[in-house]
């Protein structure tokens, strides 16, 4: 199959989240098993620098709704996936990140940002610009790519269309006004289509419109029928449970590989455990903690948002600290959270390492150092992290929600005894149940190494590589483009 997979974030070119990584990642997995994935993003600043155009597909500046547009050629890394990039520097040609500007403000005119990116997509995929290409399947990721499925579901001749939402928190909701700014068709303007309580959704475009839509984990496609988890999308997403699925996430097992990490002090494995000791002194030492084995070391990585429960961490961590603990956060987001882990840090001198900002190698030496990993996200589609961490040997203490339920086994008696634990699982989503939880964990890790070392390895035994889920993206292509012919010669 043909496959345009469209993002408004492909690692290592621009990443906020999880996204940057799938968006890598899916599209290799499915090229290996031979199929053609062509990746779209916009190119915002320093893209261009960074991906080394091979070429410029749209040599005359084209033009829409206005604006000037060149679509550059590029590469994934180390892979034979094509990436377009879309170069409107009007529009991505700015500091800041994907989405707001240095302070944190969201640009104002992003549904005419990521409007652009949807009209480009919809029109490659349908070889509308004459590169000789054409999408059998389109498949679009998140808000910022709702548009799409409800410019193409009217074509005649068109790709099947797959939506996926790794975050239903995030819809992409702007005034009405922005809604008649694109001038889109007026009878869209309605609760069946773009509208949302008076606010255009461009999240709705997708979930309405797609032949498919998917979330990244089955419990989380699940969860957001429900009014806990779904955002006021949850009668929605009943109605399309038809075409609702969920996928749980790989990871890329080649950047995600401690054995041969380039980040770290020293490679390990599951067969040379012990050398993991030696990254828990490294960054012990990188962080300014106490170079202490017998300290346990908790880490934790990611948004500083309410998602995330941080504020659970926050509240947690005095009692964990006084028992012997060290902890290093590293994230950045909401200054609230910011706050909050700063005293913490001024309280436990030495004993908690905070960084804010984005770091890469250090995440990786992170996940490589640290003893257990704390994610206590009040609701995570999938999550990456507790997976990096398994695959670290760093067992996780998670809320059993989503994607977290999906790939953590609770060290309970019975997967103690069956060997099928891999990390430490609670259920309501509070401090003191984070707490006990993460106390639980450090009590095994004392007491017990040859029990934690067996967990250990069924951790980072277990196979969260792409394989599986490609193959389940492969196969809901195929039964999307079956369900469109069938369409088509009725
Ligand atoms: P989400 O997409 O909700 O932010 P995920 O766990 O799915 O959460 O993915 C987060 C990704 O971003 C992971 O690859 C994680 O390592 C990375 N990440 C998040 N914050 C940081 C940070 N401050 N520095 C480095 N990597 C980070």
């Amino acid at each position: 199959m043909r496959i345009l997979f469209v993002s408004s974030e492909v690692f290592p070119f621009a990443k906020t989240g999880g996204l940057a990584d799938v968006s890598a990642s899916l599209p290799r997995a499915l090229q290996a098993i031979g199929h053609q994935v062509n990746v779209l993003m916009p190119a915002y600043r320093g893209v261009l620098a960074a991906a080394q155009p091979l070429g410029v597909r749209l040599r005359h500046a084209t033009e829409i709704d206005g604006h000037g547009l060149r679509l550059f050629e590029s590469r994934l890394p180390g892979s034979r996936n094509k990436l377009w990039l879309l170069d409107c520097p009007a529009l991505f040609d700015r500091a800041g990140n994907p989405y707001h500007n240095e302070s944190g403000h969201d640009w104002p005119d992003n549904p005419v940002r990521f409007a652009l990116l949807c009209r480009v997509a919809a029109l490659l995929a349908c070889d509308a610009f004459g590169l000789g290409w054409q999408a059998d399947v389109l498949h679009c990721n998140d808000w910022q790519t709702g548009l799409v499925p409800l410019l193409l579901h009217e074509q005649a001749a068109r790709p099947a269309v797959v939506f996926t939402i790794h975050n239903l928190a995030y819809q992409g909701l702007f005034p009405e006004s922005a809604f008649h700014a694109l001038r889109l068709p007026a009878r869209h303007w309605h609760p069946d289509a773009l509208e949302f309580h008076g606010q255009m959704s461009f999240i709705k475009g997708g979930i309405v419109f797609a032949d498919r839509v998917t979330t990244v984990s089955p419990t989380y496609a699940a969860e957001i029928r429900t009014a806990a988890f779904g955002c006021g999308l949850e009668g929605l997403l009943q109605h399309r449970s038809a075409v609702l699925s969920g996928i749980l996430n790989g990871i890329d097992t080649s950047v995600w590989n401690p054995l041969r990490d380039p980040a770290l002090a020293q490679g390990f494995g599951a067969t040379s455990l012990t050398e993991k000791r030696v990254n828990k002194r490294a960054i012990q030492s990188e962080l300014g903690l106490a170079e202490d084995a017998d300290s346990v070391l908790l880490g934790s990585i990611g948004r500083l948002a309410e998602q995330k429960g941080v504020d659970l961490i926050a509240g947690a961590l005095p009692a964990l600290l006084r028992g012997g603990a060290q902890f290093v956060l590293l994230g950045s987001g909401d200054s609230r959270y910011e706050q909050a882990l700063a005293e913490l840090s001024l309280a436990f001198p030495g004993r908690v390492a905070l960084r804010l900002g984005y770091d890469e190698g250090l995440a990786h030496r992170i996940e490589a150092g640290a003893d257990i990993f704390l994610m206590p996200s009040r609701f995570e589609p999938c999550g990456l992290n507790q997976m990096y961490s398994l695959r670290y040997g760093t067992l996780p203490v998670v809320h059993g929600v989503g994607g977290l339920a999906d790939t953590v086994v609770d060290a309970c008696e019975a997967s103690m005894k069956d060997g099928s634990a891999t990390g430490f699982v609670f259920h309501e989503p509070s401090a003191a149940a984070l707490g006990e939880c993460a106390l639980r964990a450090i009590t095994l890790w004392r007491e017990n190494p040859e029990a934690w070392a067996r967990m250990q390895v069924r951790g980072m035994r277990t196979d969260f590589s792409w394989r599986a889920s490609a193959r389940a993206y492969e196969d809901l292509y195929a039964a999307a483009l079956a369900q469109l012919h069938a369409a088509r010669c009725a």
